[in-house]
């Protein structure tokens, strides 16, 4: 038997979470089988904890779209028992069970082994909110950005994907202005390399000149909606904003205009279906690039019973940095 946090549905409709012990033979089809040591808390864990936001395919369900562990058994050659691997995306955690348990079973094609010099418990500390921050900034210099073109803004910046993005900037040399709504997490943020703190409210109203003062080299966005739109018309001639949240809105009231007279990009980012190459790639620079310290600021760790709590909290936007779950 082991444990998880199964997800069901109720007579009236909604969902209930709670921890139970579950036999091996529940387990989904797939190639590899883990012993999980650590999950974590992403806004769509929030999601698919409670009333799934059309995420969850069937139920009952496991969530947890992210985990770290080690391969128990493993009908792929590429993976034997004692390997150390970590799971982001593939829509685990949604349509197929995910890391809120002790076991999981996937398709070896979903795991990419733990680089050396990261641990299972600092490969959650990341977790898909860090990992797609890496990716956004991968992103941000494969169209030019560079250090000592200005500063780059973070929005949402004492979230998950905020924090690791304003840490790994920093650390990489760039300047960073990190946007929140929290001015309590102003000394955090400053701590984690933020060179600037730019209230929420100064860059959260609908777009009213389609142009204002060139201001950012670049911009990792976990919020979209109108401050993305903002940002748009703020980023410096040719630079661009990499797309990765809607914590602010889905829709985006922006204008043409910044794209045809400073020809700035919009970059979508997407952590789900991305490559293998680039994943191994990302979590590679992780390992190398992102301070190790930093990461400890940022993380509070937590035990599965904890889970559907710290779900509806992320959802408010009351959770600060990263939530590290020890599930055994
Ligand atoms: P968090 O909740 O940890 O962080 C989001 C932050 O956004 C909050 O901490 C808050 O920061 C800010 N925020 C919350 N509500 C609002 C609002 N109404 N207006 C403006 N800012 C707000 O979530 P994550 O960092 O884990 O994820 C951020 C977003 O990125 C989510 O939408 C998530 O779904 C998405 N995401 C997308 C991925 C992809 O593959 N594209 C992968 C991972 C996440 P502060 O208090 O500092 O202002």
């Amino acid at each position: 038997m082991f444990r998880a946090l199964i997800v069901d549905k109720t007579e009236d409709g909604g969902t209930e979470a709670g921890v139970q012990e579950i036999p091996p033979d529940r387990l989904p089809e797939g190639e590899v089988t883990v012993a999980v040591e650590y999950s974590t808390v992403n806004y769509k864990d929030g999601l698919c904890v409670g009333p799934g936001g059309g995420l969850v395919r069937s139920y009952p369900h496991v969530p947890g779209i992210d985990f770290a562990g080690t391969v128990e058994s493993s009908d792929d050659a590429r993976y034997s028992p004692g390997d150390r691997v970590v799971l982001t995306g593939w829509r685990v955690g949604e349509a197929h069970w995910g890391g809120f348990a002790e076991k999981a079973r996937v398709k070896a094609d979903w795991l990419v082994p733990l680089p050396s010099g990261l641990s299972t418990f600092q490969a959650m500390a990341v977790g898909t909110a860090g990992f797609t921050a890496m990716l956004a900034v991968m992103t941000l210099e494969d169209h030019g950005l560079r250090q000592g073109q200005g500063p780059v803004l973070v929005t949402g910046a004492s979230g998950g994907v905020g924090s690791v993005a304003t840490a790994l900037l920093a650390n990489l040399g760039y300047e960073v202005a990190a946007v929140t709504g929290r001015p309590e997490n102003a000394e955090y943020l400053i701590a984690l390399g933020a060179s600037r703190i730019v209230p929420r409210e100064d860059i959260a109203e609908t777009v009213k000149r389609p142009l204002e003062t060139e201001t950012w080299a670049g911009c990792v966005d976990a919020v979209g909606g109108p401050m993305l739109a903002r940002v748009l018309g703020q980023l410096k001639y040719g630079a661009g904003a990499a797309a990765v949240g809607l914590t602010g809105g889905t829709d985006l009231p922006a204008k043409i205009v910044p794209f045809l007279l400073r020809g700035v990009n919009l970059l979508g980012i997407d952590s789900v279906m991305q490559p293998q190459d680039a994943r191994a790639r990302a979590w590679r620079r992780i390992a190398q690039e992102l301070p190790l310290d930093m990461l400890e600021e940022m993380v509070q760790t937590a035990a599965l019973a904890d889970v559907p709590r710290l779900g509806a909290e992320i959802l408010e936007g009351r959770l600060r940095g990263r939530v590290v779950v020890d599930v055994t």
